[in-house]
């Protein structure tokens, strides 16, 4: 290939379906979902409850496979490899944000940062150092050897923050980051993930928030299993509080 050869999106995927049965009815969770991620897109994912957000991001995530369509992520085909293979496709490429954090209760922050490093078999020296960087990254550089339960929520997510992107992943995927925390805490994570955004790293967050949606740079809307709506926005500047 030449060095004018534009890289290809981070995210392709083409018509993608995910069809449950249930007894004699069929349930089409997604039902033709074509999207294109660019590097460097901040893409906040909206619609009812119901309609296949988490569906649409655990395919993107390859945490699943659709049951029908393509999946390139970062120039892959990804849509029909094995449970293994897609284990090492997120170990690789992925960081994951939950709303509950899922952090391991009696264990250090960086330890829990750690964690995604021990996979993919790093030394223990080079984990820590990673692990505090990270943390450092999130602005939580004096509370390494904290626990989940001396941090407050907003802290916790953070933690969670610094573990997703520990391992330089090209995109990071957060289903409801905020929806476990109040209104001035997640102004504070969306401060984060706009700093980590400019800083070049690919984000699509799920949310059913409109005021959380505000900071993204492209909102797509998701109702019944299809995108409705693909808008790019200038993202509102999350501010702290006075
Ligand atoms: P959202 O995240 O927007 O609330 P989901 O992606 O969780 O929506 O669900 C989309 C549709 O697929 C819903 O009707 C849900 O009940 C159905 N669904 C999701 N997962 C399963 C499953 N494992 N088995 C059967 N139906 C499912």
């Amino acid at each position: 290939m030449s060095a004018s050869t534009p890289p290809s999106p981070l995210v392709l995927a083409r018509d993608l379906r995910k069809t449950y049965v249930l007894g004699d009815t069929t349930l089409n969770a997604l039902d033709g979902v074509s999207v294109t991620v660019e590097r460097g897109e901040f893409v906040a994912i909206m619609g009812p409850s119901g309609s296949g957000k988490s569906t649409l991001m655990n395919v993107l995530g390859c945490l699943d496979r659709p049951t029908s369509g393509s999946y390139v992520l970062d120039g892959n085909e990804v849509s029909r490899l094995s449970r293994g293979e897609l284990a090492d496709v997120r170990n690789k490429t992925i960081g994951f944000v939950f709303q509950s954090f899922n952090l391991l209760a009696r264990t250090s922050a960086v330890e829990n940062v750690e964690l995604p490093l021990v996979y993919a078999g790093v030394s223990r020296r080079e984990r820590r150092e990673r692990s505090a960087r990270a943390l450092e990254r999130v602005g939580l550089g004096a509370r390494l050897d904290h626990t989940p339960s001396q941090l407050s929520g907003g802290q916790q997510q953070r933690v969670a923050i610094a573990r997703a992107i520990v391992n330089d992943p090209k995109i990071v995927f957060a289903d409801e980051p905020t929806g476990n925390l109040d209104t001035k805490t997640s102004v504070e994570v969306m401060r984060l993930f706009q700093e980590l955004w400019r800083g070049g790293l690919t984000i699509v967050f799920v949310t059913h928030e409109p005021d959380v949606a505000l900071y993204s740079s492209r909102v797509i809307v998701v109702r019944d299993g299809k995108i409705v709506s693909d808008l790019r926005q200038d993202p509102k500047v999350a501010e702290l509080a006075a």
